[in-house]
């Protein structure tokens, strides 16, 4: 498969014609390893080393489409992995913040975005746990691996009024996206369809 034709793939599920632009605008053979290279268009999860994933180009899709991105949003990645979900949240966005907690992904996630020449988006090891209260509030938060029973309260409490947060959360063998949305009267979190992430330690 190509660019095209993964996006041809995607409009099945995926009706944001910004969000099928920004996965057609990013080459996601950057954010695999060279022996996945052939593999880099297929609509599948695929390793990056440490036991962890690049995440499924679908599932990435859906998420940038739950967040309703504008230009001008500031947007907080937890889970960076490979780079790539920060790439294409990159070119919705006005700049990205993204945190990885294994410093090698973290390093070879920042190079993958300066070889795809994507210049919005830093990338910090550490804890995405903590969220990152030095740049907070964010007009939305993008988290890419599971927590247990709750999404963290530190990420909750870092969301703008009018922000989106959508992060994959387990009750027992339920794991499902929970949409989070800071109204003026309160947040409000909505579960929504079942996924696979790996787990946020
Ligand atoms: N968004 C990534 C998918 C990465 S898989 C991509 O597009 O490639 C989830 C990632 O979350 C893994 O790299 C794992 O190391 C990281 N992770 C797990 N717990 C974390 C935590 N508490 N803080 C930051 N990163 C974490």
């Amino acid at each position: 498969m190509d660019a095209e034709a993964l996006v041809s793939k995607l409009r099945a599920r995926i009706s944001d014609e910004r969000v099928l632009a920004a996965v057609r605008s990013v080459p996601r053979e950057h954010f695999v390893a060279p022996e996945q290279a052939a593999s880099a268009y297929d609509d599948a999860p695929l390793p990056i080393g440490n036991g962890q994933t690049i995440s499924q180009p679908t599932v990435v899709a859906r998420m940038c489409e739950l967040l309703e991105l504008v230009g001008t949003d500031r947007v907080l990645d937890v889970g960076t992995g490979s780079g790539y979900h920060a790439a294409v949240l990159s070119r919705l966005c006005a700049h990205v913040w993204g945190v990885e907690r294994d410093r090698r992904l973290a390093r070879n996630a920042a190079r993958a975005l300066a070889a795809a020449g994507i210049d919005n988006v830093t990338v910090i090891a550490g804890d995405g746990a903590l969220g990152l209260p030095e740049e907070a509030p964010f007009d939305a938060i993008n988290v890419a691996a599971t927590a247990r029973r709750a999404v963290p309260s530190a990420l909750e409490e870092q969301l703008a009024l009018g922000g989106r947060l959508v992060a994959p959360v387990a009750r027992g063998d339920d794991e499902r996206l929970v949409l989070v949305c800071r109204r003026a009267k309160g947040l409000e979190r909505r579960a929504l369809e079942p996924v696979r992430f790996v787990p946020l330690r």
